[in-house]
């Protein structure tokens, strides 16, 4: 029977610090393909994460999945793989926007959506043919679906199932990869089917991690009104014109949302205007906050600094709003040109990026900005992020944001949620600063 091992890169290790525990969550994907894999080959998973990679353990093929923060290491990877005489494949979004460069480091490359083209690379790699590139079809409607869960089995990852409804997004954002990828098209997964999925967790947190839960408003409505009699909390992803549908609302608040992942990005008009953000320069920040608050929703929102117009003092207001309006945790980091993305287009048309390939590069480490911004210099941006993490997760501000009864500290369940996933960020500010792409092998 063919064997084949599926790996889930880390970004990177820095000597004698332990990796990100909060990017320690189920990779979905792999579940997926796992769930794909007709019973006739044996499977085997390594999450480089968690745990160290036994590349001598039999294998037929390695897929690996990689984005492009994770595309060194997963480079690496299959350089091992491949000096044992293994064939790697490779997917994911970073794959698909970069499918030559893959093809330098894999046998195969996924281009789209796997789960359209698994199974006839599984035949090609069984036949020993596999050739270059798989490209799934764009037209054909492709919705997630149950991963086999199995393969998450005794590996310590983050205490939340995390289930996915819906894939894509229908606003144009120009840095976003999620919807340069979907071409700013959804699709959704039958109700039933979700529903199902979530009853038989035995998981009592759930994150459903879809781009934008609420992209789809009336589709929304059904999945939340169906959600309601399941008694399940939930986190999500959603975008702030979320606060001016009541209703909405109110079926969000009844189906178990306890929190909301909202991008901001700028408190800046015209900073929203550069990067597309149009969606949240017609909304009032702070009457969504509060329509959330009022539904005991807590919220993760998360800031984008480097643009056009920012000025420490921008990182300085936007930590001020964060703190003043009690937002229950908030990421501050630069704007990151992902390739495939318009962004990333401009910037390499205006030469401003600083590297051919940052993802690639033995010098870049995370956290810092690949490009020069237009009004200010890449270590000012990176120390404004840094001086934001510090300031926001600072012991006063996160007693003061413990205050919130509404919404961060409704329950005693949420205040020790609240309080513990602070001190984790505030640890991890140092953890994650410097850290190298890809690892010394
Ligand atoms: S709203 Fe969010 S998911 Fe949608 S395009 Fe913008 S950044 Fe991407």
């Amino acid at each position: 029977m063919p064997h084949v091992t599926f790996i889930y890169p880390c970004v990177g290790r820095s000597p004698g610090r332990k990796y990100i525990r909060s990017w320690q969550m189920q990779p979905l994907a792999i579940g997926v393909l796992y769930a794909l894999t007709p019973d006739r080959w044996i499977k085997a998973f390594f999450d480089d994460r968690l745990e160290g990679i036994d590349y001598d353990q039999p294998t037929d093929l390695v897929a690996i999945s990689i984005e492009t923060f994770t595309a060194k290491r997963g480079y690496q990877i299959a350089r091992e793989y491949r000096r044992r005489g293994v064939p790697a494949v490779m997917g994911g979004y970073h794959a698909t926007f970069c499918p030559d460069e893959v093809l330098e480091h894999a046998d195969a490359v996924c281009v789209g959506e796997a789960e359209q083209i698994w199974e006839g690379i599984l035949r090609d790699a069984e036949r020993g043919e596999m050739h270059g590139k798989y490209t799934a079809s764009d037209s054909a409607a492709c919705y997630p679906m149950t991963p086999d869960r199995l393969i998450f089995a005794g590996k310590n990852y983050f205490k939340i199932a995390l289930v996915e409804t819906s894939r894509g997004c229908h606003f144009h954002c120009s840095f976003c990869a999620i919807t340069a990828f979907h071409k700013g098209k959804r699709n959704h997964r039958p109700v039933q089917d979700v529903v199902e999925e979530i009853a038989g967790l035995k998981e009592k947190s759930i994150f459903l991690v879809d781009d934008n839960i609420i992209s789809d408003t009336k589709r929304a409505k059904t999945l939340f009104a169906a959600l309601r009699s399941m008694k399940k909390k939930w986190v999500g992803q959603a975008s702030i014109n979320i606060a001016e549908d009541s209703d909405l609302l109110d079926l969000l608040a009844e189906s178990g949302c306890v929190g909301l992942l909202i991008g901001f990005e700028s408190l800046n008009a015209d900073s929203l205007a550069y990067i597309g953000k149009h969606v949240n320069q017609k909304t009032d920040y702070k009457y969504a906050l509060a329509q959330l608050r009022k539904r005991g929703i807590a919220v993760y929102g998360t800031f984008l600094l480097g643009l056009p117009s920012d000025s420490v003092r921008t990182a300085e207001e936007i930590v001020r709003f964060a703190t003043r309006e009690k937002i229950f945790i908030a990421a501050f980091n630069h704007i990151v040109p992902f390739p495939g993305t318009p962004l990333y287009a401009q910037l390499e048309t205006s030469q401003r990026l600083l590297y051919d390939k940052w993802w690639l590069s033995n010098t870049y480490r995370f956290g810092e900005i690949p490009f020069t911004p237009e009004s200010s210099l890449p270590e000012q941006v990176q120390g404004w992020c840094h001086a934001a993490r510090q300031r926001f997760f600072s012991i006063s501000s996160i007693l003061r944001r413990s205050t919130d009864m509404a919404a961060n500290c409704r329950s005693l369940r949420k205040g020790i949620l609240f309080l513990g996933l602070n001190l984790l960020l505030r640890r991890e500010v140092a953890r994650k600063r410097g850290l190298p792409l890809g690892e010394r092998l």
